[in-house]
């Protein structure tokens, strides 16, 4: 019989430091029954009691490759929703705060997409005519959709060959949410941008005319991160007049002019590796998330890198930022009690076509 779960309200009032070694005794007496899975935009508090850390990619292979009963993911929703997709049926796959979404994620729905993939169907046939991407970030019952119209799930570090991979199946691509990804990872393919346009998901035919739709190769959703939308040209630029000598790095969550006018583009992982693979003493301005980039300006500091964050304001994934400590704390103390809190199961049949988009993904990189 289940034991009944410790409530949250307990965990509430504590100080984060309190919660600091109940984190360390419920990782001692679970041992290796749990692992804790932490992206990179995971809060400091948090990100340095995960097991693995890595990117949506990197975390989406690890959580397939674990034997732990119990895999604690500190990340957002859609992330343990993949977790739940490719582990084994036995473990239990818990986000330790619901509440931790992702905006952009939440720009597409499958009622939308039903509604934009019908609504093509007055222009062309799109079963033949379009593939359906989707980024990893995105709820589950998109993947299955993708999964279903033989599409394909994408990350930041692969999308340019899952669109290679599209491009020789089917002549269109329908890329949501992240409209930014899309069209910079199309630029990367050769794709003109008077090819890829803006699918306006509150409009007919989202706001296209059906000659557009016929002539484009890449019909963006129209959503983007509210984290990566604060980046600026201007910023970019003056940075560039203050250091002549420095580097910009930035995510293709960023717009098209910040990506453009960067030195590099790549995920958090590509983010990471080329500022440690850098010479000592270089100077960088990087486009991604706040905790992240203060990781690494730490994290580099002994070897004369100064790492700079690109806004002036403060841009965090605040939904993220909502496992904290408390959390955390709560989730473990309540496995060593037996008690599962939290759990993310996707129901069987939309888990099933998902993995088949993301194996299609998998395969390919
Ligand atoms: S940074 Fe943006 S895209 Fe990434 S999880 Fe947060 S809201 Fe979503």
């Amino acid at each position: 019989m289940q034991a009944t779960a410790i409530a949250f309200d307990r965990f509430k009032p504590l100080q984060d430091d309190a919660c600091e070694s109940r984190i360390v005794a419920g990782k001692a007496a679970l041992g290796k029954r749990a692992v804790i899975l932490g992206h990179h935009y995971q809060r400091a508090d948090v990100y340095k009691h995960a097991d693995l850390t890595g990117d949506s990619l990197k975390l989406s292979k690890l959580a397939s490759q674990t034997d732990a009963d119990y895999i604690v993911f500190c990340g957002v929703h859609f992330m343990a929703e993949v977790a739940d997709i490719l582990s084994k049926p036995e473990q239990a796959v818990i986000l330790p705060d619901m509440n931790a979404g992702c905006s952009m994620a939440d720009m597409a729905n499958l009622a939308k997409v039903e509604r934009a993939w019908r609504e093509l169907g007055a222009v062309l046939d799109p079963d033949q005519a379009i593939t359906p991407v989707t980024y990893i970030n995105s709820a589950a019952d998109l993947k299955a959709f993708c999964g279903e119209h033989g599409g394909i799930v994408c990350t930041s570090s692969n999308a340019k060959q899952i669109l290679e991979w599209s491009f020789a199946r089917r002549e269109k691509v329908l890329f949501f949410p992240d409209q930014h990804l899309g069209r910079w990872s199309g630029y990367m393919i050769g794709i003109p941008p008077d090819e890829m346009v803006v699918w306006d998901f509150d409009e007919p035919l989202g706001g296209l005319t059906p000659e557009q739709i016929r002539k484009a190769r890449i019909l963006l959703w129209k959503g983007h991160c509210s984290v990566h939308q604060m980046f600026q040209v201007q910023h970019v630029l003056n940075f560039r007049n203050q250091y002549p000598e420095g580097m910009v790095i930035s995510h293709p969550e960023c717009n098209f002019e910040v990506c453009k006018l960067s030195d590099y583009v790549g995920s958090t992982d590509f983010i990471i590796n080329t500022v440690a693979e850098s010479k000592p003493d270089t100077r960088w301005l990087v486009g991604t998330e706040l905790n992240l980039v203060n990781r690494i300006a730490e994290q580099f500091k002994p070897q004369g890198k100064i790492v700079r964050f690109m806004a002036p304001t403060v841009c965090m994934c605040s939904t993220m930022a909502r496992i904290d400590p408390q959390h955390l704390a709560w989730t473990l103390e309540n496995l060593v009690e037996g008690k599962v809190v939290n759990q993310i199961k996707v129901p069987a049949r939309e888990a099933e076509l998902a993995r088949t988009a993301l194996k299609r993904m998998l395969e390919v990189v």
